[in-house]
């Protein structure tokens, strides 16, 4: 993909998104620049200014006036990272997309060693943080949550959550990234078919500024992962989920109820001194809840139908 022609297609887009980080911005513009025309790469940096109250918005209309190849987004507010690079992926124009944080943490020297892995036959290439220069109030909730979320998503990765990551175009027109789901989106495009894979790459201590996520991220994490379980599973059937639930737990509760009702008849026991009654209504109860929240599920997967979720990877002929 080496090409020194002006109007040649961009080969790379690269996507940053930024918050209050106006001293971090120069550097890395000329990182990514330096590398870029070291291996002949063509290419445009899309910056994302997701809302920041320091300069960092004026900074980088200085760098677009100097250079067109340097695109600039800037949101009203701070809208979060996942929404940022989901802004950043539709302006994409390169074949290849990759990101990476603003804060020199990731290092541009690695995207020629990106790219080659990604030509190996992969759709992503998520970075390995192998040795992570952040403190161990980070690393280690953050290996507890690589473990958890490879185990039940099935995808195995070692860093699901690094900003440095490459992918081919179509992968990012075709996962949708909102809230904080940015450190799922291996899950969301190994759901999709796409062939995920990892490559180690080096990492930097903050030279600027600070951190953006407090420890608000480990409580929200898992509760993201389950909803991306839960939609890439159940979203086109959440009866199947629900109804089966419903199902186990109200004919537990009629077996009780039925067995307290023959007792009664049969043995003449009294119900006031069976606390196992109150289990046995509960257990009915709650079944016909479930089963009539996957029926709920149900009509709204209806209104919805005609958002595909499939993705097509090829089409021969008309
Ligand atoms: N970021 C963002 N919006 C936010 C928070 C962070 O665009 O609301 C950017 C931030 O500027 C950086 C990247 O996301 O470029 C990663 O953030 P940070 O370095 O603070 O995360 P950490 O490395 O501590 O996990
Ligand atoms: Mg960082």
């Amino acid at each position: 993909m080496s090409t020194s022609d002006p109007d040649a297609p961009v080969a790379l887009s690269v996507v940053i998104p930024l918050y209050n980080e106006e001293e971090s911005l120069p550097h890395l513009q000329q990182e990514i620049a330096n590398v870029c025309a070291e291996h002949g790469i063509t290419w445009e940096v899309i910056y994302v200014d997701d809302g920041s109250s320091d300069s960092s918005f004026s900074v980088l209309e200085k760098m677009h006036q100097r250079d067109s190849r340097i695109k600039v987004l800037q949101f009203r507010s701070n809208c979060g990272k996942s929404d940022a690079l989901s802004a950043g992926f539709k302006e994409a124009a390169g074949r290849y997309v990759i990101t990476m944080d603003a804060d020199l943490q990731d290092d541009p020297h690695e995207i020629p060693r990106l790219i080659a892995r990604l030509e190996e036959g992969f759709d992503l290439v998520s970075g390995w943080k192998k040795k992570r220069r952040d403190p161990v109030s980070k690393r280690w909730p953050s290996k507890f949550f690589n473990r958890v979320t490879g185990l039940l998503s099935g995808v195995r990765l070692h860093d699901f959550n690094c900003g440095l990551k490459i992918y081919r175009n179509e992968v990012v027109k075709t996962v949708h990234v909102y809230g904080e789901l940015h450190r799922y989106i291996p899950v969301l495009a190994a759901l999709e078919g796409f062939r995920v894979g990892e490559l180690v790459v080096n990492h930097r201590p903050r030279q600027f500024g600070r951190t953006k996520f407090g420890a608000a991220r480990f409580f929200r994490g898992p509760l993201d992962l389950i909803t991306v379980l839960f939609l890439s599973k159940y979203m086109r059937r959440p009866l199947h989920l629900f109804g089966g639930l419903g199902f186990v737990v109200s004919l537990a509760g009629l077996g009780i109820t039925a067995y307290l009702v023959v007792m009664r008849v049969v043995k003449q026991s009294y119900l006031s001194n069976r606390p196992i009654l109150f289990i046995g209504v509960l257990l009915t109860i709650v079944g016909i809840q479930f089963i009539s929240l996957g029926l709920l599920g149900e009509m709204l997967t209806k209104m919805n139908a005609s958002r595909h979720i499939y993705s097509i990877r090829k089409k021969l002929g008309d």
